[in-house]
């Protein structure tokens, strides 16, 4: 994967994807957002799968990031990292953008987001990359609308700070932790309440 994404050297699939938890925690604001089950039996089977997958999940929110870098001219657009990582289920957030390291870097739970709508999440956190800020103020509302009129996406129709916290909408998958165990698409399954 190059410069965007930590390396992955280990011939073990399992050590592979460890080593990229490892690595994605220095990129996210506190270590412990990145988390992944306790479970020992899933922790081992979402390590082998992100050392056997990640590069191809990390390759479509790549795809995703360069179409928000081409609504912008080349000098305006951030200088940016995307992740796709598990984030911890009880802070129930499906996306981070951290603008205190360079290069600001966006974290995704692509478990916590129908593939379909990854770009939607992308948007939004790309916003706060462009802006380097938090907040979903005026300047959020208007930098997400260009974004949106862009990439052919409702835009926001208030500039509330409580619709943009949530803009572009989507719905979440009701089993967050499923594609990390190896079920993309898969919307229900057995495991029950997180
Ligand atoms: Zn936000």
């Amino acid at each position: 994967m190059g410069s965007e994404s930590p390396l992955l050297e280990s011939a073990d699939p399992f050590v592979r994807g460890w080593e990229y938890l490892q690595a994605a925690r220095q990129l996210a604001p506190v270590g412990d957002v990145v988390a992944i089950s306790n479970h020992i039996g899933d922790r081992i089977r979402i390590c082998t799968w992100i050392g056997e997958n990640i590069c191809a999940v990390n390759q479509e929110l790549l795809d995703c990031l360069e179409a928000c870098h081409q609504c912008f001219y080349p000098a305006k657009r951030p200088q940016c990292h995307i992740l796709a990582v598990p984030l911890a289920s009880h802070l129930r957030i499906d996306a981070l953008c951290n603008i205190l390291i360079e290069p600001t870097t966006i974290l995704i739970d692509v478990g916590r987001i129908h593939p379909p709508d990854w770009l939607a999440a992308v948007v939004h956190e790309y916003a706060h990359a462009y802006l380097k800020a938090p907040g979903h103020d005026r300047l959020f509302y208007d930098v997400l609308t260009h974004l949106c009129l862009g990439l052919g996406l409702n835009t926001p129709p208030l500039a509330t700070e409580a619709l943009l916290r949530h803009w572009p909408p989507y719905q979440p998958p009701t089993d967050p932790l499923a594609f990390w165990l190896g079920a993309p698409n898969l919307v229900a399954t057995e495991r029950g309440p997180q």
